[in-house]
């Protein structure tokens, strides 16, 4: 099956990605609507996203995101990107209304949404996915950049257990348009600000381990927030480098979002499905990476969380 076949005969198409967007979503996202914009000139198609992390600039015509959405507007397709319809956000309403949906995602929790559901669980990203349903020969070097910040953001540059023969097929077919991927690696996944790594740093320091150091669990409080002068987008990383911690099976991170709520992100190496633990919590995700938002305070929430993840490693 190829996404042109779906979208052909549409005169307006909108794309969209979750809230709170990652590599995935927007590299996913941004390719999407440049291969259609190429593919269809004479239709309208339009992209809607929670303004996303500076070091995603280097994508071609990133300034072309809608973040203002008028509700009333319905859209012939409108096409949802690595989450289904409960993480859209303000574009949830466009969803609803538009004449076909259609649902491209790889989350193992989600079943799937809309009219035309193309949901793979065992693909490493929602962009390695995207590239199967382009016609090769119809990708350009732009289309090519945002794909592969797609697929190197969600494997952690193909190293994560979630990289398969496919993906690394499709890197490599990527990378043949000729963009420096060297430095969008160094500048989209590794670089950090200076106060990203100093919170990073704090967060670090201040994490415990528990059930016989089998977890790791550490926050970052709004006051943190504020003293260092960061947002969400700033924290991405830390949940990772507390995952790499010898003899963790578990990690779990959380920030505050406002009066008793947290977003709880959780890393495994495989011997626990984080996935299962985050759906119990209204959230989602994969087996070894996964996310929620919970209500109650921080050792509430890690009690909470720890009776899942305790059961699942046989710890009494
Ligand atoms: P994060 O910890 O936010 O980086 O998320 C880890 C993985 O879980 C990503 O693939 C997210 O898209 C997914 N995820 C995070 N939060 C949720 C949620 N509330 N519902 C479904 N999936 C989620
Ligand atoms: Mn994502
Ligand atoms: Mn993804």
């Amino acid at each position: 099956m190829k996404i042109i076949d779906e979208v052909k005969n549409a005169a307006s198409i909108a794309i969209s990605g979750h809230i709170r967007p990652d590599g995935d979503c927007v590299g996913s996202v941004m390719g999407l609507y440049l291969y259609l914009k190429k593919e269809l000139p004479g239709a309208e198609v339009d992209v809607f996203l929670e303004k996303p992390a500076e070091i995603f600039d280097c994508i071609s015509h990133i300034e072309e995101i809608k973040s203002e959405i008028n509700t009333d507007k319905i859209y012939d397709v409108f096409i949802v990107l690595d989450c289904a319809d409960d993480r859209l956000g303000d574009a949830g309403p466009l969803f609803e209304n538009a004449g076909k949906r259609i649902n491209i995602d790889h989350h193992i929790s989600n079943p799937g949404c809309g009219d035309v559901r193309i949901v793979e669980a065992d693909r490493s990203s929602t962009a390695e996915l995207l590239y199967d349903l382009m016609d090769a020969d119809k990708i350009d070097r732009e289309i090519a950049t945002a794909l592969y910040i797609g697929i190197i953001h969600d494997t952690g540059v193909l190293r994560y257990s979630n990289t398969s023969p496919r993906t690394l097929q499709v890197a490599a077919e990527l990378i043949k348009y000729g963009f420096d991927f060297s430095d969008i690696i160094q500048k989209t996944f590794y670089e950090k600000t200076y106060v990203q790594t100093q919170i990073m740093g704090r967060a670090v320091l201040e994490s415990v381990r528990f059930m016989n150091n089998r977890c790791i669990v550490s926050m970052v409080s709004r006051r943190m927030m504020d003293f260092y002068q960061v947002g969400p987008k700033d924290l991405e990383g830390i949940v990772n480098q507390l995952q790499v911690v010898k003899d963790v099976d578990c990690a779990i991170f959380m920030y505050e979002t406002g009066t008793l709520e947290y977003k709880v992100s959780l890393r495994s190496n495989g011997s626990v499905d984080v996935a299962s633990v985050a759906m119990k919590f209204g959230g989602g995700g994969h087996v070894r990476a996964a996310g929620c938002t919970m209500n109650g305070t921080y050792h509430d929430n890690i009690n909470n969380l720890s009776k899942g993840i305790a059961e699942q490693l046989n710890i009494k």
